[in-house]
């Protein structure tokens, strides 16, 4: 059995750490090529020496020198930055974990498949804001894409043998996040604290706080449209607490077929490690006699603006995507500094996209990494403003 050379991009994050947990069970099968991290530096360089990875990379070139000393004496090289990340995306791989969190993830995630990887995709954020790139450039290069995204792996392993132009509708369940039952009036004050813990999923903080604002469902219902080429109607949004259905494909006899499992996030990266066989995942069985009753129900769009946002961007189309993503992510960066509320996050991401909706020239621009870069940059600016005049 010859050996599988794998990368992880966003390897010390929760995504990557799991990942990580996959692989070291069965290390004997994997060539580890590239790790890397952020501020984690520690961390990433013990991955680094156990797994034998050829190179390490934080994002942050001021961490260089502490990480060049954390792997002192070892194998793996040190290094850091936008482009050293870049260049290790071009090292070849079979197969490459994209759990870079945010917009960062596009261009790692192009330069892998450029070079014909197999990219197992954690970071929705890069369909969001340039489906059709990222889409196109897997094609042109013989690569695939595989979704990691619990709902989307869901989707993909119910589409196993059948054909998308059968498929009538795509149900993707959310669980409704920290706030599901608390009062309207109540969500304005919700503390970061409050914001960050999930009530069935351990992730990330900031997919933790997209999940209490279904922030995170609303890039998720545009990745469905763009991996799938379902048109927006066909996509629907499912309350389901549990978070033990993670999807329903619905196909033109009526026929409804779902995934369920465990929530835990080695389920889908299992899969797409693993694809197209299934080998034994380290994952919780359901007994679904101890589950005893499945809940759902239709989603408030009261509660839940960023739902109607991802309508409006999908209606929209050209660059909106990036618009709404990097609004959003600069959005949440002023609510995890405190500066400003809860429910001002879908406030300020709706006020940018219409200042930038208004611009033709820049929402109609080719979709090139350039001008997705360049409006992105845009969104974050125009955020910070809105978030100024907000708070005086
Ligand atoms: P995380 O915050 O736990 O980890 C993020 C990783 O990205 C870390 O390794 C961090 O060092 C790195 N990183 C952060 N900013 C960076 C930058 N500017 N440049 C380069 N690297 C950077 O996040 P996570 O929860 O693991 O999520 C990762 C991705 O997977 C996100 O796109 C998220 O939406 C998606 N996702 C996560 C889950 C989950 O269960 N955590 C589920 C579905 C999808
Ligand atoms: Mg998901």
């Amino acid at each position: 059995m010859s050996m599988r050379r794998v990368s992880i991009f966003g390897a010390t994050g929760s995504i990557g750490q799991n990942t990580i947990d996959l692989i070291r069970r069965d290390a004997a099968r994997y060539d580890v090529v590239a790790l890397s991290g952020g501020h984690n530096v520690a961390q990433l360089a013990r991955d680094a020496r156990e797994l034998r990875a050829e190179v390490a990379i934080t994002a942050y070139e001021a961490r260089l020198p502490e990480l060049r000393a954390a792997l002192a004496g070892s194998d793996v090289e040190a290094a850091a930055g936008t482009q050293a990340l870049l260049e290790a995306a071009s090292r070849p791989a079979d197969w490459i974990m994209s759990a870079i969190v945010g917009a960062a993830g596009l261009a790692p995630g192009l330069r892998a498949l450029e070079q014909g990887s197999t990219l197992a995709l954690a970071n929705k954020e890069s369909l969001v804001c340039a489906g059709r790139l990222l889409m196109q450039t897997a094609k042109a290069h013989g690569a695939r894409i595989l979704p990691v995204d619990s709902e989307h792996s869901a989707v993909f392993q119910a589409l196993v043998g059948e054909r998308i132009s059968e498929v009538e509708r795509i149900i993707i369940t959310a669980s409704g996040g920290a706030f599901r039952d608390w009062p309207m009036e109540r969500l304005q004050t919700a503390t970061l604290a409050e914001a960050s813990s999930h009530p069935n999923w351990d992730m990330g903080q900031r997919i933790t706080i997209d999940s209490a604002s279904m922030f995170n469902k609303a890039l998720e219902v545009i990745e469905t449209h763009e991996f799938f080429r379902v048109a927006p109607e066909q996509i629907e949004v499912l309350v389901h607490p549990q978070s033990l259905v993670h999807a329903l494909v619905g196909f033109r006899d009526g026929a409804l077929m779902s995934h369920l499992g465990a929530p835990d996030m080695r389920h889908a990266i299992g899969y797409a490690l693993h694809w197209p066989d299934r080998r034994h995942l380290p994952v919780a069985r359901l007994d679904l006699a101890t589950v005893g009753q499945l809940e759902f129900r239709a989603p408030d769009s009261a509660r839940y603006p960023a739902l109607r946002l991802a309508q409006e961007v999908m209606a929209r189309g050209g660059l909106s995507g990036a618009v709404f993503n990097a609004a959003k992510e600069r959005a949440l960066d002023h609510f995890i500094a405190g500066r400003i509320g809860f429910l001002d996050m879908a406030t300020i991401t709706e006020q940018v996209l219409a200042s930038l909706e208004a611009q033709p020239d820049l929402i109609d621009a080719a979709m090139t990494l350039e001008n997705v870069t360049r409006i992105d940059d845009l969104a974050r600016q125009a955020a910070d403003q809105a978030v100024l005049k907000k708070t005086g």
